[in-house]
């Protein structure tokens, strides 16, 4: 086999080439290079698009690749909320999407997710779409806080449920394995909650929120 499953569905897909820069200038930044897989960043873009949300929340910028993949997905007077703990990544993503002709369509709120989420639920801010990609140990917190700020049929997206295979081995006990496994527990659990989990590249979690019974 010369080609993985997600190489090769990955390779059929023409060049892109703000979500290129995006990966070239965290590289000579020394940043973390764990932007969202291509393919999960097309998903994104298809399920923004698909239910219409206008207002979408991302939880960890990086570089801005999600970001760019999120508000494409916009239609004119969407907004994307992006939280970021570090100042300088929030800068970078915001010349990037800004470089991917998006940048009126974001705003960076910088510092601890849960401090932003806490101060986004006291204004009274409610969102259509959310996006989970920040530190792993804080994902069952971040669903709660997702379900709090949402609009009744709000869509959940969280990536990364398989930590590399952490998440499967049963070797593996550290404190993100137990917060991503009790995650994923949830997404097929939680009663508010109608999930889904997609086991390509790293593993991205689904989820719709179902507040009124009468909904489905
Ligand atoms: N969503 C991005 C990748 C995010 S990587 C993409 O796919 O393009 C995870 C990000 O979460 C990092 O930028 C990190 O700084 C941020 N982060 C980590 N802990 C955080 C916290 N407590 N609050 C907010 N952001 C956090
Ligand atoms: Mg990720």
């Amino acid at each position: 086999m010369e080609l993985l499953p997600d190489q090769y569905f990955d390779q059929l897909y023409a060049r892109d080439t703000d979500l290129e820069r995006v990966n070239e200038v965290i590289r000579s930044h020394g940043m973390p290079e764990i932007s969202v897989a291509s393919g999960y960043g097309r998903l994104l873009t298809f399920l923004i698009s698909l239910s219409k949300a206008e207002r979408v929340l991302e939880i960890g910028a990086l570089g801005g690749y999600s970001g760019i993949c999120l508000a494409r997905g916009l239609s004119p007077g969407g907004e994307l909320v992006s939280l970021e703990l570090r100042q300088d990544y929030a800068d970078i993503a915001q010349i990037n999407v800004s470089a991917a002709g998006l940048g009126d369509r974001v705003r960076y709120v910088v510092g601890d997710a849960s401090q932003s989420l806490a101060m986004l639920h006291s204004q009274g801010d409610r969102f259509d779409f959310f996006f989970i990609d920040a530190d792993k140990e804080n994902y069952p917190h971040y669903l709660d806080e997702c379900i709090r700020l949402s609009n009744e049929g709000a869509i959940i997206a969280a990536d990364n449920t398989l930590l590399r295979g952490k998440t499967i081995d049963s070797v593996k006990q550290g404190p993100s394995v137990l917060s991503m496994r009790e995650f994923n527990r949830r997404i097929a659990q939680d009663p508010r909650l109608v999930g889904v989990h997609l086991p390509a590249y790293d593993g991205l979690a689904l989820a719709r929120v179902i507040k009124r019974k009468t909904e489905f």
